[in-house]
């Protein structure tokens, strides 16, 4: 347990999938030889199989307070690397894009903005990921060498390279697989928070980049906090699967589509999303949580105050990084 716990609130109503936060974060940590596949942020068009491919059915986590440990995700799952035919196509003009003798299987955003559900009521979502710098980290419990530990003073997650012996017990343990492994160096590599950024004031770059400005960051228990209030006063961020025991950091503000149209092309008062498939992501409580985020919508629509509309809307980016005792950039 660490002193005090840095959190993430991530508003899924503004995610608009353009990968900025993915792409910040790749050219900022993984771009060394072993990281290629790496992705400590992605971000999944949901409905989806996710990244690497059915994450979500691989096992890991705790049940009845017991460690799981699921199989390795394969290379496959991941889709593997596909080298790009540059020069015949951007100097030539011609050859395909990509020099490949089979068909891709998988790949980071495989789903990318495929809807399901039928025409005129399809749906889809975008959900950013990253380690969730968990309260009771799976990857953790698992390590033998305890390489892997919770700083005391943000709570962040990180595996010590010099311990790391590339055993891979944290990768099958992770529920959420946001430990990667570099098989060049041997080592299991993921998610730092960007913490020398945060010593510095600055914002992760997944929160600093993002255009939609949807990423919170701060401390829980920071009364007065946008990360306290959207978390435990407002009960509106909520964790990814907390089924799966590890008490994440990371929560989602559900997403409201438009609602479904009934046969006559109306809007019915029934939600575009199931219902079903937001609780099977964020629980029972996101059924709560949307009531509150549509009265709240409701009271700023009728000109009323809403304090919480307001946070979400965040007019001035810097209401979005709230750290005490830094000034965040
Ligand atoms: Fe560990 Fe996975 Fe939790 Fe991150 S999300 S702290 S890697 S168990």
């Amino acid at each position: 347990m660490s002193e005090k716990q840095v959190a993430m609130v991530i508003d899924l109503n503004k995610c608009i999938g353009c990968q900025a936060c993915t792409a910040a974060c790749k050219s900022l940590w993984t771009d060394e030889e072993g990281q290629e596949y790496m992705l400590w942020n992605n971000v999944e068009t949901r409905p989806g199989r996710g990244y690497p491919k059915d994450w979500e059915q691989e096992g890991g986590g705790f049940k009845d307070g017991q460690l799981q440990y699921g199989p390795l995700a394969p290379p496959e799952n991941f889709g593997g690397e596909v080298p790009l035919n540059h020069e015949a196509v951007y100097f030539e003009g011609k050859a395909e894009r990509l020099q490949q003798s089979e068909p891709m299987g998988h790949g980071a955003n495989w789903d990318e903005d495929s809807s399901s559900g039928e025409y005129p009521n399809n749906y889809h979502f975008y959900l950013p990921r990253l380690c969730n710098h968990c309260t009771k980290p799976a990857c953790l419990e698992a390590c033998p060498v305890r390489a892997i530990y919770k700083r005391e003073q943000d709570g962040i997650v990180l595996v010590d390279q010099d311990k790391c012996q590339g055993f891979r017990m944290c990768n099958r343990a992770c529920p959420y697989d946001k430990v990667y492994f570099n098989f060049v160096k041997r080592k299991s590599q993921k998610c730092i928070f960007c913490f020398p950024r945060l010593e510095d004031g600055v914002a992760p770059a997944c929160a600093r980049q993002c255009p939609g400005r949807l990423r919170f960051v701060g401390f829980l228990d920071d009364v007065g906090g946008p990360i306290h209030k959207l978390v435990y006063e407002w009960k509106v961020a909520l964790p990814l699967h907390p089924e799966f025991g590890t008490e994440p950091n990371v929560y989602y503000v559900p997403p409201i589509l438009p609602p479904r149209f009934d046969e006559a092309g109306r809007f019915a008062d029934e939600p575009r999303v199931p219902m079903e498939y937001l609780r099977y992501l964020f629980g029972a409580e996101v059924d709560h949580a949307l009531i509150t985020l549509h009265e709240e919508m409701d009271r700023k629509k009728a000109g009323k105050a809403s304090e919480l509309m307001d946070l979400l809307i965040a007019k001035d980016w810097k209401s979005l990084f709230h750290i005490p005792d830094v000034q965040v950039a």
